[in-house]
């Protein structure tokens, strides 16, 4: 059966429309059956100015959802929420919904399940490749994290690409996603209020600038230090740092937009003199934001056969000065989601085989108790 979610509102005008066989239906239909959509609607029975006969029409040939909620779990002490969802075909993939000090609440998206992309840190990365996901699959990320508990749809304002998968490798589909989720008609989420994080896809970069759309761009570089970002991020070999400084300037120089830089900081590994010297030459000549994230444990990762460890208060200290010295804005990001294996580089879509079992996707449940 085919989905409706996923599709823009011209989309849908199309497919119910003149081309759709003998009983068209006026673009109207199709704004209202957007609008729906959008409102995070599960049913046609639910659009109630439709009438009957068309809801029952519509139930007969088409889907409103591709994705299953699986599974809902709340950090304790905080806002943070994971979504785990299965795909159709029995895949399992996660969102996250995040707040901030002023109650603006930001959906963590993911853009494949699995990653193909192997940075050591990252546990989404440890599981390989599985495929990238349907335009339809990204939004209902969205629409499944804003319905919450209650029977209002909660309010999301601000967007980020940073869940499990490397976004510009399904660039098509993402599109594709945001053109939905930004639609006046529809979410409304302003772009200057989305943000789409790499690995270091020089081309990706290229395309984003040159194509749109004109979201924010975040890249996850954890060091500037050529020789360590390619034993700790496999796609180093094929973009070198040169490389994607250049396509980081020409996105610069096409949006104007201040870039991130974010940097995953590994005890003893990358917060050395060195990482901080690396990185002010790599920071030159851009206009960027450092966001560092000290290491969110993963059990059984390791860089080269040594357990990864975050780094503790006298290091981030030592080298948080070692940036200020150098005149380097950096922030450090505050941790959040890290007990529901929510927080960044966590993800694992796991539909039950990880360490807390699968919760009714109608409440929300908080994690048992570390002893
Ligand atoms: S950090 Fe991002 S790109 Fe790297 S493996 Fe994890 S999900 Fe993939």
């Amino acid at each position: 059966m085919d989905v409706l979610t996923g599709r823009t509102q011209a989309e849908l005008e199309e497919l119910l429309g003149p081309s759709s066989g003998p009983a068209p239906l006026p673009p109207y239909r199709a704004a209202q059956i957007f609008r729906w959509i959008s409102r995070g609607a599960r049913s046609f029975e639910a659009m109630t100015d439709l009438p009957r006969e068309l809801r029952a029409a519509l139930g007969e040939r088409f889907s409103l959802s591709s994705v299953e909620a699986a599974a809902r779990l709340r950090e304790p002490g905080d806002e943070t929420e994971k979504l785990t969802l299965r795909l159709r075909d029995g895949l399992g993939i996660e969102a996250v919904l995040l707040s901030d000090g002023a109650g603006r609440k930001t959906a963590c998206l993911s853009s494949q399940a699995g990653c193909p992309m192997g940075c050591v840190f990252c546990k989404t990365g440890s599981l390989g490749f599985r495929r990238n996901l349907e335009a339809a699959e990204i939004v209902e990320q969205f629409l499944r994290l804003r319905d919450g508990p209650g029977d209002a749809p909660r309010d999301i304002s601000r967007i980020v690409v940073m869940g499990m998968g490397e976004p510009l490798l399904n660039l098509g589909e993402l599109r594709q996603a945001l053109a939905v989720l930004t639609s006046p008609g529809g979410c409304g989420i302003s772009k200057r209020h989305i943000t789409i994080s790499t690995c270091g896809m020089a081309e990706g970069i290229r395309d984003l600038a040159e194509h749109g759309p004109r979201v924010g761009l975040a890249l996850s570089l954890t060091t500037a230090d050529e020789a360590l970002r390619r034993r700790l991020m496999p796609v180093s070999a094929a973009h070198p740092l040169t490389e994607l400084k250049k396509a980081l300037r020409y996105y610069q120089a096409r949006e104007g937009r201040r870039i991130t830089l974010e940097m995953v900081l590994l005890e003893g590994i990358n917060t050395r003199k060195a990482d901080a010297e690396a990185l002010e030459d790599f920071v030159r000549g851009l206009e960027t934001v450092v966001n560092l994230i000290p290491w969110n444990a993963v059990e059984g990762l390791s860089f080269e056969r040594a357990p990864l460890r975050s780094p503790g208060s006298g290091e981030l200290a030592a080298f948080t000065g070692e940036l200020a010295r150098r005149g380097i804005k950096a922030t450090m990001r505050r941790r959040k989601g890290s007990r529901i294996g929510g927080a960044c580089g966590q993800l694992a879509g796991d539909l039950g085989t990880g360490s807390y079992s699968l919760q009714s996707a109608g409440r929300i449940a908080t994690p048992p108790k570390r002893s």
